[in-house]
């Protein structure tokens, strides 16, 4: 059966109301990524980074998916799908998704600060400072911070690397290691690309396109991969 490997970024949640990373403005959400999502910001001013991840949860809790999510899980009536996302938010597992690597982990999870691989689910939508893992040591959000390392990544390779369509949605493909993911992918598969800046997008080989926004250009390519 027809892989489609499914790539995407913090674009495809933007029509849901959660905003994206690279705005106008360089900001996250009115911060600079080094002051909230770095190991160092962590060490520096844990209650701020505790404080930010908390606002955006209840951002995340509060957001619906959209149509470019429902599409994605509607696919899999299909197609054998499997999205591997840089997004932190879970609206692709509650579109109905059953197949999501989450490269970047997930806000609505807590983890160890001394040992990644113990995570807990989160009760309500904060953790507080004086909350504490098995270990005894500070729980933090469960998301991969810049200069740490993407455990996820060996998986997401040998998934790219299996694909017959690739369907990259709403990244800048700036981030790395994730954004390496479409070298993995073998020449003869198709690639698509929406989003609404894909012509500005360096791509080293041949591509479809699609400069449209996610709730109408995601739909629109799964009309195709179904029909
Ligand atoms: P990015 O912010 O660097 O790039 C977003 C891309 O989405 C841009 O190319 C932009 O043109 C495109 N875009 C904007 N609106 C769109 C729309 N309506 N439809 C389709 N595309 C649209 O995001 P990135 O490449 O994902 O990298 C950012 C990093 O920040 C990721 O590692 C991610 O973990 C994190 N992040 C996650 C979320 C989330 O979980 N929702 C939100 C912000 C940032």
């Amino acid at each position: 059966m027809e892989h489609v490997v499914v790539f995407t970024g913090a674009g495809i949640s933007a029509e849901s109301g959660l905003k994206t990373f690279r705005g106008e403005d360089g900001l996250w959400e009115g911060y600079r990524v080094e002051d909230v999502a770095t190991p160092q910001a962590w060490k520096q001013n844990p209650e701020l980074v505790q404080a930010f991840y908390n606002m955006r949860r209840k951002s995340v809790l509060a957001a619906k998916p959209n149509a470019a999510h429902l599409a994605l899980a509607a696919l899999e009536n299909k197609k054998k799908v499997t999205i591997v996302t840089q997004n932190i938010d879970d609206l692709h597992e509650r579109a109905g998704s059953t197949n999501v690597l989450h490269l970047h982990g997930l806000i609505t999870k807590s983890q160890s600060s001394i040992d990644p691989r113990l995570t807990y689910p989160i009760v309500g939508s904060e953790i507080t400072m004086g909350e504490h893992c098995e270990l005894g040591s500070q729980l933090r959000p469960h998301v991969v911070w810049f200069g740490e390392p993407v455990p996820a990544m060996e998986l997401a390779i040998r998934v790219c690397r299996q694909a017959s369509v690739f369907l990259v949605v709403g990244t800048s493909l700036q981030v790395y290691p994730a954004a390496g993911l479409l070298n993995e992918v073998p020449m003869d598969a198709d690639v698509y690309i929406v989003d609404p800046h894909a012509s500005e997008l360096q791509i080293q080989r041949p591509v479809t396109r699609i400069a449209r926004k996610a709730t109408t250009g995601v739909p629109h390519v799964v009309d195709q991969l179904m029909a």
